[in-house]
């Protein structure tokens, strides 16, 4: 992300300058891309630059990430004009793509990504701000044209729309580029016929290049030395992730607590994350996953070791930033699914169809925000002298009733069998009692 002084930069200005960076890229391959002839184009002091942002990297995906917003604008648009048909609006928008137009600002994304046709497309996917795309689309979607099982599985879907067909939107806009201006007046069978060659193309070339390999002790060890160095300021003493006394116990710490494992292949141990630390970085903030963060914790440490810090300011620092993160901080939608529980479902929840899980006080729906529950406690049965079972609460979720024997009866004081029928009214719970015989 770029600076906040980027981002309060008065608009006139910040667009000067994103206009002469995107027609450098757009001039020539990412590596000769010069940030001097962007600031000199924009008429913009040298040193401005890395007030905005840390370097060339960070502006070329800033510059990615506008036009994903700018395409899930397209993308909400064809939304709304095909009744929030789903799959309608996916095909058309790839039509759009792969339709040769005058557009401005088309043709800079197309040459851009032509001159970087060599970067992976997995690095391209990754500077998608998916979640937000996905935020911004989902209440235009028609619900009632899918056949969805519960309200989750529309997230899940767009996700798995969104990475399947990225590669082949990238395609169509670059197929536009390289198919002959004809094209425009050909059939849209044709078209999409060339565009899926091309398309395959590119996957049987994705396919071809060997994949990176896994970090062993020694590799990863060595990797922690140096993460995040280039972008760390000229003057850090400490860089990289722990120290050398403390790294080892790190990658330690991370097999204990199940987020990595050592899996033995061809003699070789690799250290693999498991899904619940592939999940975790998914869901963790970005500070708290950068190499600057502990570098910067280093070089406070080195303060406070030198007394040119308080041991207090320090702990203060953190505990700011914790706070502050705590308050600020959005979850991801849909990570529930990242984070499968390992207790046993009772059933499942009457409002939202999530699973209801036992607990020491009732059974709960797993879903907060759904605040289902069935007290144990509950008046109802303290009352006839009975305790909601798990089996009980079972019988309620699936049937919504459950046949009690030996009820107590403060009236008489002798027991009686009867029906409990569960009434939910969306935000209470209650119970009635029904008699077999009348
Ligand atoms: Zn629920």
């Amino acid at each position: 992300m770029p600076s906040a002084t980027f981002l309060h930069l008065p608009p006139e200005k910040r667009a000067r300058f994103l206009r002469a960076a995107r027609a450098e890229f757009a001039r020539v391959p990412y590596a000769d891309a010069s940030i001097n002839r962007m600031i000199r184009a924009a008429h913009i002091p040298r040193g401005s630059f890395y007030m905005y942002f840390a370097n060339k990297e960070e502006l070329f995906f800033y510059i990615l990430e506008v036009y994903h917003g700018q395409l899930a604008d397209a993308a909400a648009q064809i939304l709304q004009e095909t009744g929030g048909d789903l799959f309608a609006a996916f095909a058309q928008l790839y039509d759009r793509l792969s339709t040769p137009k005058k557009q401005e600002d088309l043709a800079e994304m197309r040459a851009i990504l032509q001159r970087n046709a060599g970067i992976q497309q997995g690095q391209l996917l990754h500077c998608i701000q998916l979640e937000e795309i996905v935020r911004r689309l989902l209440p235009l979607v028609d619900r009632s044209k899918l056949l969805l099982r519960s309200p989750e599985e529309l997230e899940d879907m767009f996700h798995i729309l969104i990475n399947v067909s990225g590669p082949a939107l990238a395609a169509a806009l670059l197929a536009a580029l390289t198919l002959p201006a004809t094209a425009a007046e050909e059939s849209q069978d044709v078209r999409l016929a060339k565009v899926t060659a091309l398309v395959k193309e590119a996957l049987v070339k994705e396919g071809s290049t060997t994949p990176p390999r896994h970090f062993t002790e020694d590799t990863i060890l060595k990797s922690m030395e140096t993460a995040g160095v280039e972008d760390m300021p000229e003057d850090v003493e400490r860089k990289g992730i722990g120290t050398p006394a403390t790294r080892a116990s790190i990658l330690e710490k991370l097999v204990s607590t199940g987020l990595v494992e050592r899996k033995k292949a061809k003699k070789i141990t690799n250290l693999l994350p498991t899904q619940a630390g592939s999940s975790l970085v998914t869901v963790l903030p970005e500070v708290l996953q950068s190499p600057l963060l502990t570098a910067d914790w280093e070089q406070r440490l080195g303060e406070v070791e030198r007394g040119e810090l308080s041991p207090e300011d320090f702990m203060a620092e953190i505990a700011a930033m914790v706070d502050e993160l705590v308050k600020t901080y959005q979850p991801v939608p849909g990570a529930a699914v990242l984070f499968p529980s390992d207790k046993e479902s009772v059933g499942p929840c009457p409002r939202c169809g999530g699973a209801v899980i036992e607990s020491k006080k009732g059974f709960f729906c797993e879903n907060r925000e759904c605040r289902f529950v069935l007290w144990k406690n509950s008046k109802f049965f303290t009352a006839k002298k009975k305790t909601l079972t798990k089996a009980a609460a079972a019988a309620l979720l699936k049937k919504g009733r459950v046949k009690l024997t030996g009820c107590f009866s403060e009236k008489t004081g002798e027991t009686y069998d009867a029906t409990a029928v569960l009434e939910d009214d969306g935000t209470k719970t209650n119970y009635k009692l029904v008699f077999d015989n009348g």
